[in-house]
């Protein structure tokens, strides 16, 4: 069963078509720079990468290409549209009523437009990714999956927010989660590996957005990110969690509107803000390492927010069997899980430092001390094959 998976952000579109139920990718790419001046990059295994401009001023061009490309004779890897039995497309918001991956009828689709002001950057150009491609593919199941489902679970004192009732009932302001689809899949890889279906495991997904999840018995107990991806740990250029004052005191002595006071913490803050010299991690490693101190310290505040949150996700669960590092950032800096885990075995969690130095990259890894209590695992995440296996399960 030939599955496509999409992710439709406002200027791009990254696909991948699985061969189900094996898990192969037969091709993927991104299109990007849609409606400016596009640029579309498409790999297949066995064949030469495939890069070149492309003029696509909305996502109904861009599907079309990718459609072309895929059914290429000789840069594709199908004869024609119709082999693709079924389409998974990637929400980041599936709201309160969005539980769980859903095949996306009229009812669906009515009520992610109703919902397009809780999520305005990627909630437009993922409706009209999927517009585009159920025209291009009317004849295959559109499957909807939301990073917001894996959190429908957590209990009401985990998500209303202590402020007038009346707001979350007026606006639905509460705590919803993101990440959740990457949550889910390395949470499910710990549990296989522990061979503990009800294990308590605390997943961190560090990458250019960063949140941390708490997952009991294969469900999500509770969450970094809140209302927004804005929420919990520092980030490339998102402050994550501070004093919700400082938005109000800034707006008044800089004399900003709201919407400049969002940018500076959504576009200017994190690992940016605190080293002034970029959201990049690596970069900011470089900078510390040539002695830069803000670069030192913006990597400080983040291992040691990680680690609160850590702790504090213990505290609720009532202990903890295995860490899970994942994500650009969790999969490939050393030096941040070996700052992270520094000394945790009051808890537990104990590292073989000289293991998560030399473990190999883009592979599962058992970075824990032999005969620790908490194992310590960095699991690169997959989100696209979490997407084509509910896709697979709801359509098959
Ligand atoms: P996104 O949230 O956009 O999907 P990624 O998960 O790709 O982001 O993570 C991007 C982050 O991972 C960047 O900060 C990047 O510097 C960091 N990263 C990637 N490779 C390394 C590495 N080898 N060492 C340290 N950080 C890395």
């Amino acid at each position: 069963m030939k599955i496509l998976v999409v992710n439709a952000g406002s200027s791009s579109l990254k696909y991948q078509l699985f061969d189900m139920p094996t898990g192969n990718v037969l091709a993927k790419g991104n299109c990007e720079r849609i409606g400016i001046d596009g640029l579309i990059t498409h790999k297949c295994p066995g064949k030469e990468d495939y890069k070149t401009n492309a003029d696509f001023p909305d996502h109904r061009a861009a599907i079309a290409l990718v459609l072309q490309l895929l059914t290429d004779k000789e840069k594709g890897v199908i004869e024609g549209v119709s082999e693709i039995e079924a389409v998974g497309h990637r929400f980041a918001h599936g709201g309160e009523k969005l539980r769980a991956s859903a095949v996306l009828g009229a009812d669906e689709i009515k009520y992610l437009e109703s919902i397009v002001g809780l999520n305005p950057l990627h909630g437009p150009p993922a409706i009209s990714g999927f517009k585009a491609c159920k025209e291009a593919i009317p004849n295959a199941n559109h499957v909807g999956v939301f990073d917001t489902s894996y959190y429908s679970d957590m209990e009401e004192y985990a998500y209303i927010y202590p402020i007038p009732y009346e707001l979350y009932e007026e606006y639905k302001i509460r705590r919803y989660g993101f990440h959740g689809t990457s949550h889910r899949f390395v949470a499910g890889e710990a549990a296989k590996l522990l061979k503990k279906a009800d294990a308590k495991i605390i997943t961190c997904h560090l990458g250019n957005g960063s949140s941390i999840t708490a997952t009991v018995n294969g469900k999500a107990i509770d969450t970094s990110m809140g209302f927004t991806p804005q929420d919990g740990v520092p980030m490339g250029t998102r402050s994550g969690a501070i004093d919700p004052t400082v938005v109000t005191y800034i707006q008044k002595v800089k004399g900003i509107s709201a919407e400049e006071a969002d940018k500076i913490l959504n576009k200017e803050s994190g690992l940016l803000g605190v080293s002034g010299v970029t959201s990049d991690c690596r970069d900011i490693r470089e900078a510390a390492a040539n002695g830069n101190k803000r670069a030192k310290l913006a990597m400080k505040i983040l291992a040691h927010n990680i680690k609160k949150i850590i702790g504090s996700y213990v505290a609720e669960m009532n202990g903890v069997d295995a860490l899970v590092f994942t994500a650009g950032i969790g999969e490939n800096d050393r030096e941040l899980r070996q700052e992270v885990c520094k000394d945790m075995s009051f808890l537990g969690i104990e590292i073989d430092e000289a293991y998560n130095q030399s473990c190999p990259r883009g592979e599962v890894a058992d970075i824990s001390q032999k005969g620790a209590k908490v194992k310590t695992f960095v699991i690169p995440t997959n989100e696209e094959y979490m997407i084509a296996l509910d896709t697979q399960n709801l359509t098959k």
